[in-house]
């Protein structure tokens, strides 16, 4: 049967999404179709407003509507502390387990030479200018424990070697392979008070 074309188009664009194989996509169309107007019309605001309507913090490169980031305008955060992080999800599982108060700086991925991500496609080149800066006394390292987070801890310790900071990376406690992202708040906080210092 052949679907009309505006169902056909929105689940080719469910398809797109990740994890989501032809069967889910064509059970969301059908779905939306059942919802609400009013509803309808507000996805699909935050659709056309989602890169519109945000920004990369000029300090961190984390995700914010503003020109800095909601941590990095906050002055009760310890500055001295810059921890290093994969993705904007990594900012948000380790400011829900509540383990630490310094800021942050968000890389963008991890080098990866399979998917031909080098240390130039990420932020790293500002996390050494931030360093640089007599403000920064300690680099936390969080980046994932797989082979590229590993990879990206092990580059940026040594781009940073000639810079008089201590560098720290979390992860005893932190299961090989274990994503920040989907670590429990408790095996956090034990990953950032167990950091060991390089
Ligand atoms: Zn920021």
């Amino acid at each position: 049967m052949k679907l009309p074309k505006v169902v056909e188009d929105l689940t080719n664009s469910f398809e797109k999404l990740p994890g989501i194989g032809r069967r889910s996509a064509q059970r969301l169309a059908f779905y939306l179709l059942r919802v609400p107007q009013k509803d309808l019309d507000s996805f699909a605001h935050s659709l056309t407003n989602l890169k519109k309507l945000t920004k990369i913090c000029t300090i961190c490169h984390n995700l914010t509507d503003q020109e800095q980031c909601a941590i990095c305008s906050d002055p009760s955060r310890d500055g001295s502390q810059v921890c290093v992080v994969e993705s904007f999800q990594d900012v948000l599982a380790i400011e829900k387990s509540g383990s630490y108060h310094g800021v942050y700086h968000v890389l963008h991925g991890s080098i990866s030479p399979l998917n031909n991500i080098g240390p130039d496609e990420l932020y790293i080149d500002t996390l050494i200018l931030r360093t640089k800066k007599l403000t920064v006394k300690e680099v936390i390292l969080a980046t994932n424990t797989s082979l590229e987070g590993e990879a990206t801890a092990l580059y940026i310790q040594q781009a940073l070697n000639d810079i008089k900071v201590k560098i720290s990376r979390i992860g005893r406690g932190l299961p090989t392979g274990v994503e920040i992202e989907y670590a429990d708040d408790q095996t956090l906080v034990h990953a950032f008070g167990t950091r060991k210092i390089l």
